[in-house]
């Protein structure tokens, strides 16, 4: 069979951004270790390669969300590098986990039980306010995990890029449930959690949103690159008339005669409804133009003459600037991105 045609949308992934910006959420908290989350596809941007970069850059913990993202990212990961799923381990998971050298992060007293049994190395996480996932404090005290055996004690901030007093609260029961328990390691912060001051840094940190350039803590705009560009293929140029207008519901109108290019760039990639009136190309020189809709969008490429078919439109993604312009979070953003795009990395 035929090999597919190219993809007309692509991610550009800079491989050396990534690098640089787990180096730099690192030296942020210079007396832990400093993981690699690649949960949900490195974010959109693929695992498999932010792995390879990152092991290459001297990495050592990685974090998935569950163990479909495990089995397929275990290839990849080499000695001394070790994965831990965030999920922990369901009664359906078991099987997978007992033959898998990922550790699960026990997140309930129920999969406490479940593993326990095993006699094989765990985490654990505590709920210290999120209540989401993490086995309850009280259980901790009294003595509920002795005798496992903990890699690493987990928590995780609630409110970390906000400046909550609910930061304190929790790392503080945190570090006494940490002298409770002595684990070889403990770990509390996130990509923002990291930028809240040593004392959040125990002995080893989780970022994930920053690594990929988002930024969620003030101190992050400068240090923090962009990781993700998008450019999409122009599908079709055409010239109208003043007057003329685009897309469903007719929402823009020429106020000139106009050159347009139409790309493949829709909700159905990630690209929010939302952004109608609020998105642009080449460093601003081209304006969106019309509603968004399922597969494409229309850029006003009048003050680019020169981009012609087939060309390459960068599309200006800046991620804080897409989110804000969205209503979306910086997460939602780029989560969100679709499999219709190539993601290039170089
Ligand atoms: C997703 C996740 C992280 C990473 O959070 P970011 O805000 O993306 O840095 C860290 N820890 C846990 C438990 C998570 O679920």
């Amino acid at each position: 069979m035929d090999a597919l045609p190219p993809s007309a949308s692509r991610l550009r992934i800079d491989r050396a951004a990534l690098i640089a910006n787990w180096r730099w959420l690192a030296a942020r908290q210079p007396g832990a270790a400093c993981a690699g989350v690649v949960k949900a596809n490195a974010y959109g941007l693929g695992a498999n390669e932010a792995v390879q970069a990152l092991q290459a850059a001297g990495c050592r913990d990685f974090f998935v969300s569950n163990w479909r993202e495990a089995g397929a990212l275990l290839p990849t990961l080499h000695a001394p590098a070790r994965l831990a799923v965030l999920h922990g381990v369901g009664a359906d998971d078991m099987a997978a986990a007992v033959a898998s050298p990922a550790r699960p992060v026990l997140c309930s007293a129920e999969q406490v039980a479940r593993w326990r049994p095993t006699g094989r190395p765990c985490d654990v996480m505590v709920d210290t306010g999120m209540n989401r996932l993490g086995v309850d404090p009280a259980m901790v005290a009294a003595g509920g995990l002795d005798g496992l055996d903990i890699d690493t004690l987990h928590s995780h901030l609630a409110c970390a890029d906000e400046d909550s007093p609910m930061n304190q609260r929790q790392r503080d029961s945190f570090a006494a449930l940490v002298a409770r328990q002595r684990p070889s390691r403990a770990a509390l912060a996130n990509s923002a959690g990291i930028c809240l001051g040593e004392s959040y840094g125990f002995d080893l940190t989780r970022p994930g949103i920053a690594l990929y350039g988002g930024i969620v803590h003030p101190l992050q705009q400068g240090g923090i690159r962009p990781v993700a560009r998008i450019e999409a293929r122009i599908l079709h140029r055409r010239d109208v008339p003043e007057g003329a207008t685009v897309g469903y519901g007719a929402r823009w109108t020429a106020r000139r005669p106009s050159r347009l290019a139409t790309v493949q760039l829709g909700y159905a990639d990630g690209w929010p409804v939302t952004l109608t009136g609020r998105a642009s190309a080449m460093n601003g020189a081209c304006a969106m133009v019309g509603r968004v809709s399922m597969d494409l969008t229309v850029f006003d490429v009048t003050d680019a003459p020169d981009v012609s078919e087939d060309d390459w439109l960068p599309i200006d993604f800046d991620l804080g600037q897409t989110s804000s312009a969205s209503g979306r979070s910086v997460y939602e953003v780029l989560t969100a991105l679709g499999a219709r795009f190539e993601r290039r990395w170089e």
